[in-house]
């Protein structure tokens, strides 16, 4: 059986047991005590306690990976100045798709009206969060102290810090050799740590959803139903849609064999709802099997997992339309305009972790001068969608690191097409 479908097989018994747990805790048949037990010893015990342990571990490898695998990659690449445009393209490019995103969600949302009807009552007040100004966040991207910046996890100073030692190592002659040796032998020790991890997903994936849907049970979507489905309906739309499109228009290559190969990848941004702690997996899956070169993936996989999110753009999308309509106000075709760039630019310096969305979505509703207690509204359903979203998150990341290979010619065609199963 092929690590994929394990992982696959052990969410889908996570989701029953979750369902059948929260069942059993809810019904009155079942003695109080016994109820507690299960809730206090397995669910928020065992489970909770498995769940966490595997998404920690995966986080714990992520700077080291990023690192390591970036100044390998920055210091072989024969011609330096080429990471100049590698960068200016990967800009481009996921700023282009999330602005494509937005506009569909935006699109899509009118269409659908999901909170037209909708009696308002918010029940909780939420803080909204200050956007930074712009001068601050490009200030922020440059390191003072590579070691903080490491221990904070600040992807995007410790992307700067591995392209400054990239290029140094290149330009050091025979000292620069010995140090990329060095490097090298690392890279591989991280990814064998990646592969011994991956291993032990389906117990982690496992765990989670039981506990995730231990809480949940089948009844949260509720009154949300058409919010949730015209989310769902969108993030369908730009996964199988624009991103084939996109991705043939620059490459010629097969969608569906893309989507074949990053199965693991997506299944574990579904599980962890988080593109940062998916890293990891993201990276081995660009180089293992969509055969993107080292000096790209360990550029653009970082710096997407930290700045491109489509997926949440289009649930902010979706958001401001819902919360706009629920609270009967009418922000225009301007009103509009602003939200899509605002979420554009409010999915940059926010790192990939679970339910940022939603604290950045504050910041898009303020600046159109929406109330923020509307986020109130989503909340119920919003961890499920999280899961989603993050999955489409990993995937753009995914497309355009195989873009990005392709026009600088380290793409292994071969290796792309190549279906015998691997492992990673
Ligand atoms: N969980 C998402 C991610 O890590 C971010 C979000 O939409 O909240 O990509």
């Amino acid at each position: 059986m092929t690590l994929t479908i394990r992982i696959l097989i052990s969410m889908m018994l996570g989701l029953i047991v979750g369902l059948i747990l929260h069942a059993l805790t809810n019904i009155e048949a079942i003695p109080a005590s016994l109820a507690t037990s299960i809730q206090d010893y397995l669910i928020d015990g065992l489970f909770d306690l498995i769940g966490q342990i595997f998404v920690i571990s995966l986080k714990l490898l992520v700077v080291p990976l990023v690192f390591v695998s970036l100044v390998c990659g920055c210091s072989s690449l024969g011609d330096q100045s080429r990471m100049g445009v590698m960068a200016i393209k990967t800009l481009g490019l996921y700023m282009g798709t999330t602005a494509i995103a937005i506009t569909l969600a935006l699109m899509i949302g009118q269409l659908i009206s999901p909170g037209s009807g909708m009696s308002m009552a918010p029940e909780t007040s939420f803080t909204p969060t200050e956007a930074p100004s712009l001068k601050e966040v490009v200030i922020n991207i440059f390191p003072s102290n590579p070691v903080q910046a490491m221990s904070e996890g600040n992807m995007l100073q410790i992307i700067v810090f591995s392209l400054l030692m990239g290029v140094a190592i290149a330009r050091s002659g025979k000292a620069g050799e010995k140090a990329r040796g060095v490097f090298e032998a690392f890279n591989e020790v991280i990814m064998s740590m990646v592969t011994i991890l991956m291993h032990l997903a389906p117990y982690g994936v496992f765990c989670l959803l039981a506990k995730l849907f231990a809480g949940l049970g089948y009844s949260a979507i509720g009154d949300l139903f058409d919010y949730f489905i015209c989310v769902v309906l969108v993030l369908l739309i730009h996964a199988l849609l624009v991103y084939p499109l996109i991705l043939s228009l620059f490459t010629r290559l097969n969608p569906i064999t893309f989507f074949m190969n990053i199965r693991p990848a997506m299944l574990f941004a579904f599980s962890t709802s988080s593109s940062s702690a998916t890293l990891p997996v993201t990276l081995t899956v660009a180089e293992n099997r969509l055969g993107v070169g080292n000096s790209v993936a360990s550029f653009t996989l970082p710096l997407g997992a930290t700045i491109n999110m489509d997926g949440t753009a289009i649930m902010q999308g979706v958001a401001t339309v819902f919360i706009a309509q629920a609270f009967n106000v009418d922000i225009g075709l301007g009103g509009y305009l602003m939200v899509i760039l605002t979420a554009t630019l409010a999915s940059v310096g926010t790192a990939g972790v679970p339910g940022v969305g939603l604290i950045t979505l504050t910041m898009v509703l303020q600046q159109v001068g929406l109330p923020v207690e509307g986020v109130a509204l989503i909340i119920g359903v919003d961890r499920l969608l999280d899961m989603m979203r993050t999955a489409v998150n990993i995937s753009g990341d995914s497309m355009v690191a195989t873009i990005i290979g392709h026009q600088e010619k380290q793409l292994d065609v071969d290796r792309f097409n190549d279906r015998s199963d691997v492992t990673a």
